[in-house]
């Protein structure tokens, strides 16, 4: 797998680093609360898994998935809710952990929805932020790491289902999808 990789953007090392540094942050702007962490399917379960054991707080766990890339590399404006929570959002204070922010269509959906559901507060605490591609004004709370606007694999985000076990994530090498 590596030989697909244009270039390796965050090992393990520093992504351990942004979740500790997330982890207390998140302890901190939560204290005294009970926040409902909502890991995004498939890509975020990696980050999630970091992140939740440097958040030093009682927290409740659900997942969610949705499709918005459809398998390719570019995202798609049609967001698709594939499995939902199982439990109750209304009142509650929700700290979205997502992979990576592009378009902010995912996001915005999953605000909507948890905000029409009575959420008391949604935020996202996301490993990457690729701000170049953002189509809606839409902004991540906690941010891992800017990347550029690159296709990029490994830790949790795939391409056509391969690469999530990748333990960096780097840029995919563009003779792989075009
Ligand atoms: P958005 O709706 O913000 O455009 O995209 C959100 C989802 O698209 C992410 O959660 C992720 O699953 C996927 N995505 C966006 N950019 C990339 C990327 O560079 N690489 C991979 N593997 N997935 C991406
Ligand atoms: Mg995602
Ligand atoms: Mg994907």
């Amino acid at each position: 797998m590596d030989n697909d990789i244009e270039e390796v953007l965050f090992d393990q090392k520093q992504i351990q680093e942004a979740a500790d540094r997330l982890g207390q942050t998140i302890t901190e702007d939560y204290a005294g609360q009970k926040p409902l962490l909502l890991s995004v399917l498939k890509g975020a379960y990696l980050w999630t898994a970091d992140v939740i054991r440097k958040i030093d707080l009682y927290v409740d766990l659900e997942f969610i998935k949705i499709s918005s890339y459809h398998g390719g590399v570019s995202s798609s404006n049609e967001i698709a809710l594939v499995t939902d929570v199982q439990s109750d959002v209304k009142g509650r204070d929700i700290l979205i952990l997502e992979d990576i922010v592009d378009t902010g269509q995912s996001l915005q959906f999953l605000e909507d929805l948890l905000l029409s559901r009575g959420a008391h507060s949604v935020r996202v605490a996301t490993l990457l932020d690729k701000k170049e591609g953002r189509k809606v004004d839409i902004k991540a709370d906690y941010v891992g790491f800017d990347v550029r606007n690159e296709f990029v694999v490994g830790y949790g985000l795939d391409y056509k289902g391969l690469y999530r076990n990748l333990p960096y994530v780097g840029i995919l090498k563009q003779s792989i999808y075009s």
